[in-house]
C-alpha cells in the first residue's frame, strides 16, 4: 500500500512503539499505587510530560493529558463561564465546531471568524470581534484540510490586549512546524499524540500559567484533579518519545515532507483541469488539497484504494458523509468544486518513487 494520509493518522515509529511496549507489560502498575511499582510507573508518565513540554517550550506542569486532541479540544472550550460569549474560526476541526454548536444551546453568544479565499482567517473578522468581547476565541495553527497557516501569533497578540482567551488547536501543527506555545500567545492549545508516529487515543492540553480550566471529568483527581481517570500510561510514555523524536528531528522531517511535496505538486501541474487549493499560502510542508474539474473527490479515492493508495477526501476525521468540505465552502469554493477535493498528505517513510506511482495511477483513474 502506498499511504498519503499522513493528517488523518500516522503509523507507530517503531522507536515509539519500543519505548511504550514495557508500559502494557512489565509496568502494568498504577501510577497512583503509592508501592514501588506504581512509582516507578509514575514516574515514566513525568518523562513522559517533561519530553513533551520540551517540544512546546512550557513547563511539564501546564500539561493534562487527555484521550486525544477531540478531548483537548472540548475541555479548552469548557473554560467558558455560564452565558459568556466566545468565536471560532469557520474552518475549524469538528471537534471545535460541535461543541462549539452545542454550546450555543446552552445560552453562549458564538462567532464564526471568516476567512479569506486562500484559507487565512481574515484581519477584519478579528477587528469586528473585539466589539463584541468573546471572553474565549478558538484558532487553529494549521488546518487538517489545506494545511494552511493560520497568523496565531499575531492575532493572538490583539485579542489577548483586549482581554480576550486565545485557544488554538495545534493538533496538525505538531511535529511539523515548530510549535512555541508562549510565543503563539495563547492561553490553552490541544495536541494530539497519534499525528505525530505516537500512539492513538491520547493527547494534551497545555495550559497557561495564569488560565483556570474546569474539568469535564471529575473522579480520581489525575492530572491534578483536571481530567480524572487512571492514565493510559503505555500511550502517555509513547506520546513523550514520540515528542521527543518529532523535537530532534523537526528540520530532517520539513526538508524531506517539502521535497516530496515539490516533486509532487509538479507532477500534478501536468494534469490538465487541477487546481490546488491555497498553493501559494503559507502551508504546512506534507499537505496538498487539490481537485480536478468535474471528478468526484470520494470516487477518485475509492478507485485509488483499489490500487492500494491510500488519500481522503476532504477531512478524514469525518469523513463517511458526502457533503462537501466546510473548510473549502468557507474559502469561498463552490459546491460543485468542493466535491472534487482530494488530500494527499505525506509522511516520513513516503518516497519519490511512491509520488511517481501515486500520479501515474492517478492520470490512468481520470483518462479510464
Ligand atoms: N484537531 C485537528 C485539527 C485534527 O486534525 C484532529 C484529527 O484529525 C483532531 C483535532 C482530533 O484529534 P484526535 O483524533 O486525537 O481526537
Amino acid at each position: 500500500m502506498i499511504y498519503l494520509d499522513y493528517n488523518a493518522t500516522t503509523p507507530l515509529d517503531e522507536r515509539v512503539l519500543a519505548a511504550m511496549l514495557p508500559f502494557l507489560s512489565t509496568y502494568y502498575g498504577n501510577p497512583s499505587s503509592l508501592y514501588r511499582h506504581g512509582r516507578l510507573v509514575r514516574s515514566a508518565i513525568d518523562t513522559a510530560r517533561e519530553q513533551l513540554a520540551a517540544l512546546v517550550g512550557v513547563s511539564a506542569a501546564q500539561i493534562i493529558f487527555t484521550s486525544g486532541g477531540t478531548e483537548a479540544n472540548n475541555l479548552a472550550l469548557a473554560t467558558l463561564s455560564p452565558n459568556a460569549g466566545f468565536a471560532v474560526s469557520a474552518i475549524e476541526h469538528p471537534s471545535i465546531l460541535e461543541p462549539a454548536q452545542y454550546l450555543t444551546t446552552q445560552g453562549h453568544d458564538l462567532t464564526l471568524l471568516a476567512v479569506d479565499s486562500n484559507g487565512t482567517i481574515t484581519q477584519d473578522a478579528i477587528n469586528q470581534l473585539i466589539s463584541r468581547q468573546p471572553q474565549l476565541v478558538s484558532m487553529m495553527l494549521a488546518n487538517n484540510e489545506t494545511g494552511v497557516l493560520q497568523p496565531v501569533a499575531a492575532y493572538a497578540e490583539q485579542l489577548k490586549a483586549n482581554n480576550i482567551l486565545i485557544h488554538t488547536d495545534a493538533v496538525q501543527a505538531l511535529g511539523k512546524i515548530p510549535v512555541a506555545f508562549n510565543q503563539l500567545n495563547v492561553d490553552l492549545m490541544s495536541v494530539s499524540s497519534h499525528k505525530i508516529y505516537g500512539a492513538k487515543g491520547c493527547g494534551a492540553l497545555i495550559v497557561g500559567k495564569d488560565v483556570t480550566i474546569k474539568p469535564i471529568l471529575r473522579g480520581g483527581g489525575q492530572e491534578r484533579n483536571l481530567r480524572s481517570g487512571t492514565e493510559n500510561v503505555a500511550a502517555i510514555v509513547a506520546f513523550g518519545k514520540a515528542a521527543e523524536l518529532a523535537h530532534s528531528e523537526l528540520n530532517q522531517r520539513n526538508e524531506h515532507l517539502l521535497a516530496l511535496r515539490t516533486l509532487l505538486e509538479k507532477q500534478l501541474a501536468t494534469i490538465p483541469h487541477l487546481t490546488i487549493f491555497a498553493q501559494h499560502t503559507p502551508r504546512l510542508a506534507n499537505t496538498v488539497l487539490f481537485g480536478i474539474d468535474e471528478v468526484d473527490g470520494e470516487m477518485l479515492v475509492m478507485r485509488l484504494d483499489k490500487k492500494s493508495i491510500a488519500v481522503s477526501s476532504g477531512s478524514a476525521c469525518a469523513s463517511g458523509g458526502s457533503l462537501p468540505s466546510h473548510v473549502l465552502l468557507a474559502m469561498g469554493v463552490e459546491e460543485g468544486q468542493a466535491k472534487t477535493a482530494v488530500r494527499v498528505s505525506l509522511g516520513m517513510s513516503n518516497t519519490a518513487v511512491e509520488i511517481a506511482d501515486f500520479v501515474t495511477t492517478l492520470k490512468s483513474l481520470i483518462t479510464q
